[in-house]
């Protein structure tokens, strides 16, 4: 960042707005104007500019200290969700969802394939144990119905338990 394209400036009245000069293109040295806050860094006290439209907290870090907490926090990308499931922050992934994860259970098994799991496919976990990712402790089903039919089999009292769940909450029951 160019310190000569951006700069806190402030009214008369003393509030204070952050100055962009365009540094190329056909409007080149036109200036926009955003009105904003001046914030002191929680950790190193050091004043930042929020601009208005991006306050939306009462505390703030400067960028240096935001982004060493970030990397402090940052635990590999492996995060448990709210059902128990594991899931791995995973940007380049074809499959990932919107925020770039994806349930570990799946990449273990396209590991273990070779092969990306196409969105029918379904990993069910052989002990029940959620956060047990384990090759052996996971099996493919081709679908939905399969994995259905399959505890219908093996074990008759947890597919009716399954079956409300389902019943319950379609949506929670389509990570399985
Ligand atoms: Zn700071
Ligand atoms: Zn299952």
């Amino acid at each position: 960042m160019k310190l000569t394209n951006k700069r806190i400036e402030y009214t008369d009245s003393g509030r204070p707005y952050i100055i962009y000069i365009r540094q190329s293109g056909r409007y080149k040295g036109t200036s926009k104007k955003c009105y904003g806050k001046i914030f002191k860094c929680k950790k190193c006290q050091e004043l930042s500019f929020v601009r208005y439209g991006k306050i939306n907290r009462k505390e703030y870090y400067c960028k240096h200290c935001a982004y060493t907490i970030h990397k402090h926090n940052w635990k590999g990308g492996r995060v448990k969700d709210s059902n128990g499931y594991i899931k791995i922050y995973s940007p380049n992934h074809k499959n990932t969802n919107s925020n770039k994860y994806i349930f570990e259970h799946r990449l273990v098994m396209e590991k273990k394939l070779g092969r990306l799991l196409s969105s029918k496919e379904r990993i069910h976990h052989k002990n029940g144990i959620r956060d047990d990712n384990r090759t052996k402790n996971l099996r493919l089903f081709k679908n939905d119905s399969e994995h259905y039919k399959w505890h219908y089999k093996e074990k008759e009292d947890s597919f009716n338990l399954l079956l409300l769940y389902f019943m319950m909450n379609k949506t929670r029951m389509e990570k399985l």
